[in-house]
Formats: C-alpha cells, sequence, structure tokens
C-alpha cells in the first residue's frame, strides 16, 4: 500500500490498480501520481493506493488470479471463508473501508485500440441520491467522457466500484486506454483525471485541468452490435468517432474475400473501443460503445 498524507485533515481518496492481471496501466498512473505528490505536496487529506493487486496475473499476463479463471473484479465485496478470489476481495473492501474512504478510483484497461473513460454504475445501483450525485460531480471533475454500464451482458455486480458504492462511498473506474503494455498516452490521460478530481476536492493547488470539467448526463455502454458470422473483422471507424445509428462499424470478410456481415451502429454515440483480434465468431462482442440514448 502507498500512502500521501498531508498534515491537515480531510478527503481520503483510494487508487486501486491492476486488479486484472494484464491491465498494467494503473499501476503506472499510481506511480505517476505518487511521483507528482511527493514532489508537489498534498494540502489536505490523504491519498492511499494499492499499486498492484493482482500479483498473480500480472505475472502470468492474465486477467485472472489463478489457473482456474477467477476474476477477483467479479468477487467483491468477498467473504473471509470464500473462495481465494473472495477472501482477497475481503481484505482489500475492508482495508480500504476501515480508512472511512471519501472516493475509490479503480484503474483498469480496455481493448489495445480505445479511448479513456469513465466506467459508472447504473443508476439504479446507487443506494441514495446523495451517493449518486457525488459520484457524478467526482467523475465529472475527471473531464473524461462519461459511460454508464446498462448493458445486460455485462452487469457490473460484485466489482470493487460496485461494492463501494454500494456502501453509499462514490466510487468509479477508470478505463485508461489500452492493456497488456504501458501506453503512455492513456497514462497521462489517467494521471490528469485523477489530478483533476483532487483538484476539485481541493487536495492540491499545482495542477490545473486542461479541459472544463463535463456537465452532461452519461451516454450509456454496450457493446452491441454482437457479430453473427465468423471470419476476419475489418472496422470503418476508429476508437473515439463520433457515429450515427445505422452507420456501418465493421465488416466481416470470409478467408476468400466475400462480406459475410455488416455491423451498424444501433444508435447515435462514439465508439469507445474495437476487439484486439481479427478472428471473430457467432456472439463476440468486437465493438464498445457509448450511446446517447
Ligand atoms: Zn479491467
Amino acid at each position: 500500500m502507498l500512502v500521501a498524507e498531508s498534515r491537515r485533515p480531510g478527503p481520503v481518496v483510494w487508487l486501486t490498480a491492476c486488479i486484472h492481471g494484464d491491465e498494467v496501466g494503473g499501476t503506472a498512473i499510481v506511480h505517476d501520481v505518487f511521483g507528482l505528490l511527493r514532489k508537489e505536496g498534498l494540502s489536505r487529506g490523504s491519498v492511499r493506493a494499492f499499486p498492484l493487486i493482482n500479483s498473480m496475473g500480472f505475472e502470468n499476463v492474465s486477467r485472472y488470479i489463478n489457473t482456474d479463471r477467477e476474476d477477483l473484479n467479479r468477487c467483491f465485496p468477498g467473504d473471509p471463508r470464500g473462495s481465494l478470489g473472495e477472501q482477497i476481495a475481503r481484505r482489500l473492501y475492508d482495508a480500504i473501508m476501515k480508512s472511512e474512504p471519501s472516493l475509490v478510483i479503480d484503474l483498469h484497461n480496455d481493448w489495445v485500440q480505445s479511448i479513456p473513460y469513465i466506467l459508472l454504475d447504473p443508476p439504479q445501483a446507487y443506494p441514495n441520491a446523495r451517493t449518486e450525485r457525488r459520484t457524478l460531480e467526482l467523475a465529472r471533475a475527471t473531464g473524461l467522457l462519461l459511460v454508464e454500464d446498462s448493458d445486460v451482458f455485462h452487469p457490473l455486480r460484485n466489482t470493487l466500484a460496485g461494492a463501494i458504492v454500494d456502501a453509499g462511498v462514490p466510487a468509479f473506474t477508470i478505463e485508461a486506454g489500452g492493456a497488456y503494455a504501458v501506453v503512455e498516452e492513456g497514462v497521462a490521460a489517467g494521471r490528469d483525471a485523477v489530478l483533476s478530481t483532487l483538484r476539485s476536492m481541493e487536495m492540491i493547488d499545482w495542477f490545473l485541468p486542461a479541459g472544463h470539467p463535463g456537465t452532461g448526463k452519461a451516454l450509456r455502454y454496450t457493446n452491441r452490435p454482437l457479430c453473427s458470422t465468423s471470419g476476419l473483422i475489418r472496422f470503418d471507424v476508429q476508437p473515439g468517432q463520433e457515429i450515427r445509428k445505422g452507420q456501418i462499424l465493421a465488416q466481416v470478410f470470409s478467408a476468400f474475400g466475400s462480406r459475410e456481415e455488416s455491423l451498424l451502429a444501433t444508435a447515435d454515440g462514439f465508439v469507445l473501443g474495437l476487439e484486439d483480434h481479427a478472428r471473430v465468431l457467432p456472439g463476440r462482442e468486437v465493438i464498445a460503445v457509448a450511446e446517447q440514448s
């Protein structure tokens, strides 16, 4: 655990990184944020971090904590007598909750071709209006695109951020660009998002956010349209691109080059990320989109 503590009391902010062992950019974000806090100081409160939670996954270049493919970020709030994942989750959860946190930011990485964005719990997940309002306020302060998970295929149940929100504490996830390697662009975006939030909480005074905090509603996350054929996928759009309903997002080709399928946007919105692999199968998630409702 890393701790930066001011002499003046104030909010307690947590950064958690590499809970998925192949999502390594968050660890570099923690390094950079703490490097700056040591150099420039903290006006009040404390910043705490678990910089590399899933050390087993990290060493094996895997999302999971063990060969049983247990996903630690689906084990919260955990159970002291549960599975290995649930036991680790419980210890993390207890350590965080004992500190009476004001905010928990869980740092993740997405597909190699993806833009940084904030992933929020859907409105119905908040235990009360105050937690929802404060979470949105702090998420807006990051300056990144806000996306709420509403896709039935991707319930955020049992995630770290979801369990913290359940307890009435603001929490959200930063998806800071591509996984597997440290992508410096994503690290810089994640670092600035964290610093902008600390600034909005009056914990630092030496960082000027580049953008203005947004005021709009969060967009809705979706992996639709799913692929319904198999073959080689080629994308017609790029991460970050604005799209219109009905627009061609990608096309799937057979080995001989005949077009098997065109995937069309189901709503207006933005492209968040594109599948890492060219080979696709029926039912595959191949694109992430932030939909305007
Ligand atoms: Zn992740």
